[in-house]
């Protein structure tokens, strides 16, 4: 295999096909730790679709990602095995449930395989099928970093869209909503029943307004007595960034996270029992300067750095 012969990170970035931070692609789940996952789908979108371009700009943009943390030090490519697993296939790519189920499918494989996924979407219907697979035989806890609660009961008369598959996890029971918190929450919405689903169930939301005043720290303080040593999720949505750093997605909410605060909320999480991530909803097409896919790479890469550690630190 050539990433034996040499090593990616000594090329040119601009050489090859690019793969998530320029790790090996790999069809192989005998001999993996932790696959890279694109799920090109946003069919459950009402608005401004594209993030189903977003894996393969992610991609592109993750050749600048280096290896070594600056202020971990941590090398994920030395504590695990890693590498870009592809993207999920789609066999009806108009049909929601049945991408759904094809999304399922694919994570099953990995699930069973013992493979930890990080993933990058697509628009924010797919954790959901995510879940489905990875959760299966218990409920996990997660930590939600989003403008928006993705709680709502339906989307133009639909139950999957990508603002609603939190609420379909807790009533499928592969959500602890006692173990989750959504963090970055913010804009108006056309009915409040999107916010008050989550508290009437134990879900805390951490507001944008609660996040300013009580600063990084104290929210990943919280974060993580919440979600306690269960099996624990992460997903970031992009647009909980302010759309001044990341305007390539499809429902941008001004007032939002700064760059730092999210890596440092992510990079507070190191520790957690994280069985994956995803980041979702980059857009190419909203994204002309490409600096939404560069953030949604360096929060993948951030991810990857607490993964890595967790895994490797984890009795074999
Ligand atoms: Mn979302
Ligand atoms: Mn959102």
């Amino acid at each position: 295999m050539t990433e034996q012969i040499h090593n990616p990170m000594n090329e040119p970035r601009y050489c090859g096909i690019p793969t998530f931070m320029r790790t090996p692609l790999a069809t192989d789940l005998s001999n993996l730790d932790i696959a890279l996952v694109g799920v090109p789908y946003d069919g459950a979108v009402e608005a401004r679709s594209g993030a189903r371009q977003g894996p393969r700009q992610i991609r592109d943009m993750s050749s600048m990602i280096r290896a070594i943390h600056h202020v971990s030090r941590i090398n994920p490519y030395e504590l695990c095995r890693i590498a870009d697993v592809g993207d999920v296939r789609f066999t009806k790519i108009f049909d929601i449930e049945a991408s759904h189920a094809d999304i399922t499918g694919f994570y099953g494989k990995l699930h069973k395989a013992g493979i930890v996924p990080l993933s990058a979407g697509g628009d924010h219907s797919i954790t959901l099928p995510i879940l489905r697979a990875i959760a299966a035989d218990r409920p996990v806890g997660l930590v939600h970093i989003d403008a928006h609660t993705d709680c709502c009961d339906e989307e133009m008369n639909s139950k999957y869209s990508h603002g609603t598959p939190f609420r379909r996890a807790v009533e499928e029971g592969i959500l602890d909503p006692k173990r989750t918190i959504q963090i970055g929450i913010r804009g108006a919405a056309n009915s409040a029943d999107c916010w008050e689903f989550g508290p009437k169930h134990g879900i805390r939301i951490v507001y944008i307004e609660e996040f300013t005043k009580l600063g990084v720290d104290k929210v990943i303080a919280e974060a993580r007595s919440l979600v306690g040593e269960g099996p624990t999720y992460i997903s970031f949505d992009i647009d909980s960034i302010d759309p001044a750093y990341a305007p390539g997605t499809g429902t941008p909410e001004v007032g939002g996270l700064t760059t730092l605060e999210a890596q440092g909320l992510i990079r507070g999480l190191s520790g957690l029992n994280l069985v994956g991530a995803d980041v979702v909803e980059v857009s190419p097409p909203f994204d002309s300067s490409g600096n939404t896919a560069l953030i949604g790479a360096t929060i993948m890469y951030e991810i990857l750095c607490i993964l890595a550690k967790k895994i490797s630190s984890n009795p074999k």
